[in-house]
């Protein structure tokens, strides 16, 4: 059984699709640059339920789309002289490979707006004829007010915003209108601007009608699950909704999921407080993908994720076990590779151990059913890593380490079950980085070395120790004259 939270009912829900197909969407970036960790996280999380729908024996259709016309764009190809097209292409290249390196699935199908205007304008035409739109002067508006479900997702009423917008009715846009609320559907093309002929004559589609229009033509008019950030809920999925509900006439979504924000040691996570982190940054600094993709999981996907060094560090730490558990039959020089026919195992301990895996499966789907616990699903991916690792470890030091014919299938199925349970969550195994094998004392000795040689300005032999250090693995970090700490990187 699989729950969900769903944004709609704002209930705990068990999932039933339609069909046999689940029919995902899941709105997708507006490609003008490159995506940070507030995309990691929610990309991350829909990966997770993608993988673990299908892990769960259903077919799954995931749609994702790219907004390749937007203000930003346009925006973006003047700064870099160049035309919407090219910063879209240049960057739905960038979005593959960011999206790769974090492991995350590629959807069945990504359509891009702009080469959606046909329907798009059939859909605004639909609304037109219904009386649910109207066109003024070159740009075409939704009527919020036609529609009495309107802030069904949000929890807005219509009605009290209008009083408390009726100030701003002063602006250009909003003097257009026949209310504030009322959203654009297709707007009239400004001079310099991209265009695409339609109905109402050169103009562009508006951001909402994009995701409407995509999710009709390539899943139908009622999808099982609708995703998202939580701030794309109003204005975006509401007015989503009232687009495809009012054009359908039939319910647009069954659960409509979204996640949490990113904060930054306690801030939301902006460009304007230049808190900003690309993806592409953080993998830079050092911090492989798989610690990424382990950190985003282990917090709730509807929490706020915060991004601190020490909550980093400690993923990294945790992650780093899992990759040696994960690097298990390398570690021990794949001597464990498989159990010789001859080697028999008692029939009772097999049966137990069998058992007790299949009750950690059990948990562990037990945990993503349980509204996606990614952080309850990481404790039972530990609790298999564990023994794992300490026998790498073990083996590692003892020469000539012999096992036991039970231990040995323990291990062996234990790596199965890990390897089967980390793929649901997408945790590939990362290279393993040699730890350095130099003793503290000897790093003390060699610091005491380095700060002697600076005292007598022997400036040559410090950076030796320097460098000697740093070839180990060891970074030196200057406090002052006389204290000089250390890290291992
Ligand atoms: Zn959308």
């Amino acid at each position: 059984m699989i729950k969900l939270f769903n944004t709609l009912s704002k209930k705990v829900e068990v999932f039933k699709p339609i069909d046999d197909v689940v029919k995902i969407y899941c709105c997708g970036v507006t490609v003008y640059d490159l995506c940070h960790l507030g995309h990691a996280r929610s990309y991350i999380a829909w990966d997770v339920l993608r993988r673990f729908l299908i892990y769960s024996d259903f077919k799954v259709k995931y749609v994702q789309n790219f907004t390749d016309i937007d203000d930003k764009i346009l925006k973006r190809a003047k700064e870099e002289n160049s035309s919407m097209k090219e910063v879209s292409e240049k960057n739905i290249i960038e979005f593959h490979k960011d999206m790769d390196s974090l492991g995350i699935m590629r959807p069945d199908s990504m359509p891009r707006a702009t080469n959606h205007i046909c329907n798009i304008c059939s859909f605004i035409t639909i609304l037109e004829d219904k009386g649910y739109a109207y066109s003024r002067d070159g740009d075409v508006y939704y009527s919020v007010f036609k529609n009495k479900n309107y802030g069904k997702l949000s929890n807005q009423n219509i009605q009290e915003q209008n009083i408390n917008q009726q100030g701003r009715m002063a602006n250009e846009e909003n003097s257009k209108k026949l209310n504030p609320q009322d959203f654009a559907l297709w707007k009239k093309a400004k001079d310099d601007e991209p265009f695409f002929d339609s109905p109402w004559g050169k103009g562009r589609p508006g951001w909402h009608i994009e995701c409407s229009a995509m999710v009709k033509d390539e899943l139908g008019d009622t999808i099982d699950i609708h995703l998202g950030g939580s701030d794309l809920i109003f204005p975006h999925h509401e007015n989503e909704i009232a687009q495809s509900e009012a054009a359908n006439g039939k319910k647009l979504a069954n659960y409509w999921l979204h996640n949490g924000m990113v904060n930054v040691n306690g801030q939301k996570m902006s460009k304007s407080l230049k808190n900003f982190k690309t993806i592409r940054e953080l993998i830079k600094s050092g911090i492989s993908p798989m610690t990424l993709r382990y950190f985003v999981m282990t917090v709730n996907y509807r929490k706020p994720l915060d991004f601190t060094e020490e909550a980093l560090r400690s993923a990294s730490e945790a992650w780093k076990n899992i990759n040696v558990a994960l690097s298990f039959l390398e570690l021990t020089k794949d001597a464990f590779k498989s159990i010789d026919k001859n080697e028999s195992i008692e029939n009772e301990y097999k049966e137990k151990i069998c058992f007790e895996l299949s009750q950690k499966k059990l948990k562990f789907s037990e945990a993503l059913g349980n509204d996606l616990n990614t952080a309850g699903a990481i404790a039972i991916i530990y609790d298999l890593a564990k023994p794992l690792k300490n026998f790498s470890n073990q083996f590692q030091r003892v020469e000539g380490f012999k096992i036991d014919i039970n231990e040995k299938f323990f291990l062996l199925e234990n790596f199965k079950t890990l390897e089967e349970l980390t793929e649901v969550l997408g945790l590939k195994k990362e290279v393993l980085v040699k730890e350095s094998k130099i003793k503290e004392e000897e790093i003390s000795i060699l610091i005491n070395e380095r700060l002697k040689a600076k005292k007598e300005k022997n400036y040559t032999k410090a950076d030796e120790i320097r460098n000697l250090l740093k070839e180990k693995g060891i970074e030196l970090i200057d406090q002052s004259k006389e204290i000089t700490t250390w890290i291992r990187v």
